[in-house]
């Protein structure tokens, strides 16, 4: 492992402050006395400016919560208080759905759609223009790594844009009747693991489909929804076509219950899915749920092994593991499992743990304080119940919230790390013999979200992927997103699709 910041290599050296721990038989060595550590390359913070305070975003403007309350939102790499952001009261539920309802009615609604679509372009632009500083933002507000805002969340986000605001104008060829209509007023909550992408995952279908939206971003992350805000007030949007609540729990609780409200759409844990499916029973709301997961991210012995450790590190490393759909359960072909997991190993070596502004930074920060103590808690279950815990040599930085990349082996599925979303980058390895029983470990689990598979055979990889009881299914590849592609669950996963034509039926009374 090669920290970014304050690294101890393997052989316990200090190294210089901002430099990588030298893994063994490093570069150096072998290459003439050349020293190929990397050299720090933080992006800039420059090119963000932060308000010491941010208020509630509605009916087009800016302004405080109507009790006056605020909370702090911190940088989890470093601990350091970003802002003060307004916590939305049941007051403020109130004025922002009325503001979602008038502009349903009088501006959104009776638009035409080819009007509605030249918006959803603009804000796709404006977030492309703006991407390095919604980058930087993310970055700041969540401890995700820089590479990661810069290159998957941000153009994902745009693009998500992009693509709805081609479907504005072509519902009646969607599929789903001649005149689809609008649903109304939605209300739409999401976590804290992707901010901006999922506000966009949101907002764009919701508005390509005519509703207006209030949305409830997650309580330590509410910058890059607050920032997407002024991008919608630059792009000329209509006041009270998006309203941006931020808050915790509770407002979030308050906007599922508000009568105003017509369609709720939720992403975050399969507890609150279930709480909220519980408020909106037999009150007429529509309701999507995109909950939790325990991937299955299976390799076969005729995978190719360098490709499918790539995948492995993908699946369960990116984002520091903070992923519904990550491969947090690799099942691998037991005549082959040493050697994937031995190649793993060395794999994980050569990741850099540290500053999320660096680009050479792999594995950021954890989200928050909350999170790291789930996360370390559902490890230590792991080494109490007697799988074998594993983590590269690494010294993690002393201030803020890590936790290194860490992989479990003698896994039992009976184990809580075979069974609970860890949220974090730890990876659980057990073994199968057969196709069969692949299968079978792959779905003893109440979530089915996501799977991948990785094999040399095509047949295989179709005979897998019917048995699997997953709504993403991916093959010799992991964590791969499309705008076109609807993504969602089942289970305790949840229901309903986000993405492609599916994605659309949500908020569409067809
Ligand atoms: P939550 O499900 O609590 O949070 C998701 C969103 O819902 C946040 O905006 C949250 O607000 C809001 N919320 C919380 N309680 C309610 C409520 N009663 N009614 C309406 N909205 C509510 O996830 P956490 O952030 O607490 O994470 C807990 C665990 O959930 C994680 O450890 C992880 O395992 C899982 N998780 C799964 C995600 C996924 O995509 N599948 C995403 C996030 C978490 P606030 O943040 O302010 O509390």
């Amino acid at each position: 492992m090669q920290a970014g910041k304050d690294a101890q290599g393997a052989d316990g050296n200090q190294t210089a402050p901002g430099g990588p721990a030298r893994p063994s038989g490093a570069l150096a060595e072998t290459a003439g006395g050349i020293d190929w550590e990397y050299a720090p390359a933080p992006e800039s913070r420059d090119v963000v400016t932060l308000a010491p305070e941010y208020g509630l975003f509605i009916n087009g403007e800016f302004a405080p919560a109507a009790g006056g309350a605020l909370f702090a939102t911190v940088n989890p790499a470093t601990e350091e208080p970003l802002a003060q952001v307004a916590e939305a009261g049941a007051e403020d539920v109130d004025r922002a759905v009325a503001a979602a309802r008038a502009a349903y009615e009088r501006v959104w609604g009776p638009m035409a759609p080819a009007e509605r679509a030249k918006y959803l372009y603009r804000i796709a632009r404006v977030l492309q223009e703006r991407s390095r500083e919604f980058a930087v933002l993310e970055s700041l507000d969540n401890g995700k790594p820089i590479k990661e805002t810069r290159d998957v969340d941000v153009p994902l986000a745009a693009a998500h844009f992009f693509y709805h605001a081609g479907w504005a104008d072509k519902l009646e060829y969607a599929g789903f009747g001649p005149s689809p209509r609008p649903v109304g007023v939605a209300g739409q909550i999401i976590p804290w693991n992707f901010p901006l992408l999922m506000a966009a995952w949101k907002l764009a279908p919701a508005l390509a489909a005519g509703n207006t939206c209030v949305l409830k971003p997650a309580e330590t992350t509410p910058l890059t929804a607050l920032l997407l805000a002024q991008v919608c007030q630059e792009a000329g949007l209509p006041p009270g076509v998006v309203n941006v609540l931020t808050g915790a729990g509770e407002t979030g609780a308050a906007l599922v219950a508000h009568p105003g409200v017509d369609k709720v759409a939720f992403t975050g844990s399969t507890e609150v899915g279930k709480q909220i499916q519980r408020t909106v029973a037999g009150t007429g709301k529509r309701l999507t749920l995109e909950l939790g997961g325990k991937a299955a991210n299976v390799v076969f012995d005729d995978a190719p092994v360098e490709a499918a450790v790539e995948g492995i590190v993908n699946g369960i490393f990116f984002n520091q593991g903070h992923v519904c759909c990550a491969g947090s359960r690799l099942l691998v072909q037991e005549s082959v499992a040493d050697a994937v997991v031995d190649r793993l190993r060395e794999r994980l070596g050569t990741l850099r743990l540290g500053d999320p502004l660096d680009k050479n930074t792999d594995i950021g920060a954890i989200n928050s304080r909350p999170q790291l103590d789930k996360i370390s808690e559902l490890a230590a279950s792991g080494e109490a119940e007697g799988a074998e815990r594993w983590s590269p040599p690494c010294q993690l930085p002393g201030r803020g919230y890590w936790f290194p990349p860490t992989v479990f082996t003698g896994v039992a599925q009976s184990h809580r790390i075979a069974r609970e979303e860890i949220f974090g980058p730890v990876l659980s390895v057990l073994t199968f013999r057969t196709p069969q029983e692949a299968v079978t470990k792959a779905n003893n689990t109440p979530y089915g979200l996501s799977a991948g598979v990785w094999t040399d055979k095509g047949s295989r990889i179709l005979w897998l992927a019917q048995r699997l009881r997953a709504g993403v299914i991916w093959a010799n590849t992991y964590n791969r997103f499309d705008p076109a592609s609807p993504f969602g669950g089942y289970r305790e996963s949840g229901f309903g699709r986000e993405g492609g034509r599916h994605g659309l039926a949500a908020y569409l009374d067809a």
